[in-house]
């Protein structure tokens, strides 16, 4: 209970910090956005410590639904509407360039089939319509859909990803570029120029928090903004009865799966269904959500294989919608808080922060810049 059907590849676990090190910068967090600021550091020549509590991947990075979604959390239209059409464009057009960028890198691990969004009722439809025509008349592709699956749009661009591969083929890479990468060291203390750990601490001259769950825990600041949530999935065996060849979010993506090479199913969903409970730091899965998942496989999807995995993971949330990506405190960085879709958003706040951390301007940080003066 509670280990993701993505650990399926092999990984040597890194060292645990002990002792003193010292670094221009420190990040903690090794999921996605954590490593991708440590490639942007490596690129600008910094030198760079990465932290995790646990393993690469160890928090919602390597738990996720594996989606490859353009745009933010919130449908293309809703942005629109929040931050201006012009603003909107530009944060879906880095977010589409960022997912082709991705797939480049790691075809192995991404794969761009395009996703489906299903309408659940007919309200939903007419909502599917909204969002079409927004997409449309900002020039992105986006098609209407009926098939075996349901009604809804398709969004040929996105696609799917194994994501706790897509993390330790990111992590692998940099430790062949010689940056020092430390697991099992949970952060203790942020102090100025230093970070403490359980075992060990790291001198540095800037620190760039990269945790997305329980963000607010680390930084206590941010919590009147952020706030955590547990979101939930399943996977069963291989299914061959159903076929999904896109990943596919349902009821306003509150439902969302997609079956996997081998044919399993990955399936997640229903936090509103247990809302108050379900914003918790606490990340066991439990027999209510998963209760309700296991029926809708079974009722909806018609997947007679059985359940093999149940999992949960931590992501934090915004009332705006906006990830958090800023200097909270002199010369401490934060970057998180991506309302349940962060692995492209992630990356780009990553990247983002690691160039503003350099002194270097960051196209994106002053995207969201505009955005939250629009909002
Ligand atoms: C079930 C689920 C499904 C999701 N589905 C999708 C999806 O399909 N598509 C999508 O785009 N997004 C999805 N998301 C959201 C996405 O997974 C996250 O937004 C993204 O992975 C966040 O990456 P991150 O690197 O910022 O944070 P994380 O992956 O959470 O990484 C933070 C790391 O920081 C470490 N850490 C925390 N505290 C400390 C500390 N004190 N000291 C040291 N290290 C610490 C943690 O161990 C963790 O490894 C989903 C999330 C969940 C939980």
């Amino acid at each position: 209970m509670n280990t993701p059907v993505w650990d399926d590849c092999d990984w040597k676990p890194l060292p645990r910090l002990e002792g003193t090190v010292r670094a221009d910068i420190c990040v903690i967090g090794l999921g996605g956005s954590g490593l991708a600021a440590l490639e942007e550091l490596t690129a600008q020549g910094a030198n760079a410590v990465g932290l995790d509590a646990g393993a690469v991947g160890a928090g919602a990075a390597g738990r996720n639904g594996g989606f490859v979604l353009a745009g933010l959390a919130k449908f293309f239209h809703e942005t629109c509407e929040r931050f201006g059409p012009e603003t909107a464009a530009a944060i879906y057009r880095q977010t589409a360039e960022e997912t082709q960028r991705q797939a480049r890198e790691m075809p192995d691990v991404i794969r761009l089939s395009g996703s489906l969004r299903l309408a659940a009722d007919a309200a939903e439809l007419a909502d599917c319509r909204l969002h079409l025509a927004a997409l449309r008349a900002a020039g992105f592709a986006a098609e209407p859909y009926a098939g075996p699956e349901g009604e809804g749009i398709l969004l040929p661009t996105d696609g799917a990803m194994q994501p706790l591969r897509r993390v330790r083929a990111m992590a692998q890479k940099l430790r062949e570029k010689r940056a020092l990468l430390y697991e099992h060291s949970p952060v203790r203390q942020i102090a100025t120029g230093a970070v403490m750990t359980e075992a060990g601490t790291v001198l540095c001259g800037q620190v760039l928090v990269a945790v997305d769950g329980r963000l607010e825990r680390l930084l206590p600041e941010l919590a009147p903004r952020v706030r955590t949530a547990r979101l939930q999935m399943l996977a069963t065996a291989p299914a061959p009865e159903v076929d999904f060849p896109r990943p596919v979010y349902w009821r306003y993506g509150y439902e969302y799966w997609q079956q996997r090479p081998d044919r399993s199913i990955a399936l997640g969903g229903f936090r509103d269904h247990a809302l108050e409970a379900e914003w918790t730091p606490d990340a066991e899965p439990t027999a209510f959500i998963q209760g309700l998942l296991e029926k809708f496989l079974r009722e909806h999807l018609r997947v007679k294989a059985p359940v093999t995995h149940r999992w949960a993971a931590s992501v934090a949330y915004t009332a705006d919608g906006l990830p958090v990506l800023e200097q909270v405190r002199d010369k401490v960085w934060a970057v998180g808080a991506y309302s349940g879709t962060g692995n492209i958003v992630g990356a780009l706040c990553g990247r983002a922060a690691a160039r503003l951390a350099c002194g270097q301007p960051s196209a994106w940080a002053e995207l969201l810049a505009r955005a939250r003066g629009a909002g």
